[in-house]
């Protein structure tokens, strides 16, 4: 069944080197998507293994805590019906060259780890994730004039 959730999307430093933080911003804003939480972090040893932690010992986790550090991550709160999965959908799948065309990913990179993205892949994770980033007095609720389109039935 439907209903409106929060998800957790980091853009990722290559996104930000590379000037594309407005245009991934945009696509979340023209899907729908109710920014209700945004800010810089500095993302520190301690907090990519938590987030990473189901990647400690992989071979590649040193160059992605390397890549995730190289400038400050925007993190962000989406809401929006069923948003969780509709932001994995539009992020793509993780390697970009074996994203659909048209996401996030295959449109904008070539490789791994610098995959534009981060999105919480299930409701579980992102409770824990909107909780690792931002404090409850971060999140706001507010009405927007579109949102009888967006939310609503839309006359
Ligand atoms: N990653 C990588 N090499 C891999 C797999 C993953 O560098 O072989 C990086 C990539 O940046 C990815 C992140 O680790 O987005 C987290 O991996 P996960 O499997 O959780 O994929 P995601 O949820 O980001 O699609
Ligand atoms: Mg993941």
């Amino acid at each position: 069944m439907s209903e409106v959730q929060k998800t957790l999307v980091l853009i990722k430093p290559d996104a930000m080197q590379r000037d594309l933080l407005g245009e991934v911003l945009g696509r979340f804003e023209r899907k729908g998507l109710k920014i209700v939480g945004l800010k810089f972090i500095h993302l520190t040893d301690a907090l990519l293994e938590e987030h990473y932690a189901h990647l400690t010992e992989k071979p590649f986790f040193a160059d992605l805590k390397k890549f995730m550090q190289q400038t400050p991550v925007a993190a962000m709160v989406l809401e929006g019906w069923d948003c969780i999965d509709e932001v994995r959908k539009l992020v793509g799948s993780t390697n970009p060259r074996a994203a659909d065309a048209g996401t996030i990913r295959a449109d904008l990179s070539m490789n791994m780890p610098s995959n534009i993205v981060h999105a919480s892949d299930s409701p579980e994770n992102a409770a824990i994730e909107i909780k690792r980033f931002f404090q409850d007095d971060e999140i706001y609720s507010y009405e927007k004039i579109t949102d009888r389109y967006i939310f609503g039935e839309g006359v």
